[in-house]
């Protein structure tokens, strides 16, 4: 099938042609993101393939259809960039890759942990400094701390195995839980107990609607002193405002980022010639207790093969009329499970 895959790195290219040796699909690279006024690009393609900063908008979504657009195949597991009501009203079908990596995200959201905690990008510059000093780097041990995990799908499911072999107590919240983490001996709590109790929190749930700022300045009033808060999930699922707040006053103590809210004019670009004008983004590059990753913790090569794979696989599932429903994405996504 002719495709044009928006978006694309040389990384993409590089594992999308690898894969497609088996399923020989004309595949049409596009630097850009697909927004309006990039999405001519698109026209006479009846397969376009993208990822997370696409925008797959109510004006978008019909001129890629009236122009022969039928398949919209995610490089991604997350869909909040798609408006499933538009696809739905036009039949277009949206197909993702719901689980490529969730071991690779979850190792990086530990990555994070261990990094404030231990406060290894400050030892990092101090050392090759010859600043031996061990003063601002005093840590604490994982071991009998509380960590509570929202969401627990696949990726929350896989960070709850890894932190138990730290022997952390876990807790969680997820309105659906999960057998494996509750076999695990995870407790489901309510939300507000989970931010009582919990001296890590970390986020592992979609961006959706009712998800949009969960964690945001009277949530923040509820948790610990001191708290770590990590976000591996999607940028807007945390008030980045009340997080710099939250940071000035102490009240949060380690902030780890591997998403933001507004990254979609940062991220996966070489702007290190540029000065860069989203001054709540820069206040965050200030504090010593904050480390961001720029949407880095899918980026592994297991997960850029898998990735290649099942999109391929899925473009060729629609061709032949057969596209796999647990590839498939409805607007019955739309609901919390
Ligand atoms: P998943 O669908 O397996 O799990 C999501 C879980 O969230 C489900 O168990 C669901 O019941 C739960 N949930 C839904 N609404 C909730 C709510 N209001 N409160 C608490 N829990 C709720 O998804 P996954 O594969 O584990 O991925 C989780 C998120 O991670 C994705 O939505 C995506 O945004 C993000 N992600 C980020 C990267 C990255 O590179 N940073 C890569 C892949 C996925």
């Amino acid at each position: 099938m002719k495709v044009a895959v928006f978006s694309t790195k040389g990384y993409d290219r590089e594992f999308l042609q690898r894969a497609n040796q088996q399923y020989r699909h004309e595949l049409f690279f596009f630097e850009p993101h697909l927004t309006l006024e990039t999405c001519s690009l698109g026209f006479g393609f009846p397969a376009v393939c993208v990822f997370v900063h696409d925008q797959l908008n109510g004006k978008v979504l019909p001129l890629l259809f009236e122009h022969g657009t039928r398949l919209i195949a995610l490089r991604c597991a997350g869909f909040n960039n798609v408006d499933l009501i538009s696809t739905q009203e036009l039949g277009l079908k949206v197909v993702r890759v719901p689980a490529y990596s969730p071991q690779g995200v979850a190792e990086h959201t530990l990555a994070l942990i261990l990094a404030l905690n231990r406060k290894i990008h400050r030892s990092y510059t101090r050392v090759r400094e010859g600043n031996f000093s061990l003063e601002g780097l005093l840590g604490f041990e994982l071991y009998g701390q509380t960590m509570g995990i929202i969401g627990t799908g696949k990726i929350g499911t896989t960070l709850a195995r890894i932190m138990q072999g730290f022997g952390v107590r876990l807790l969680a919240y997820d309105p659906v839980p999960s057998p494996e983490c509750q076999a695990l001996g995870v407790q489901y709590v309510a939300l507000e107990e989970l931010f009582r109790q919990s001296d890590i929190l970390s986020l592992h749930l979609p961006l959706m609607p009712e998800t949009y700022h969960m964690i945001d300045r009277r949530v923040l009033g509820q948790m610990k002193p001191g708290v770590m808060i990590i976000n591996t999930s999607r940028g807007g699922l945390v008030d980045t405002q009340a997080l710099v707040d939250g940071l000035k006053s102490g009240k949060i103590g380690y902030l780890g980022l591997d998403v933001y809210e507004e990254e979609e004019d940062l991220f996966f670009e070489d702007l290190s010639g540029h000065v860069i004008q989203d001054d709540v983004f820069t206040r965050l590059l200030t504090f010593p207790n904050v480390i961001i990753t720029g949407h880095q913790a899918f980026f592994t090569r297991n997960a850029l093969e898998n990735i290649a794979q099942v999109t391929l696989k899925n473009i060729a599932d629609f061709e032949q009329g057969a596209v796999s429903a647990e590839n498939e994405v409805t607007v019955s996504h739309l609901k919390t499970k």
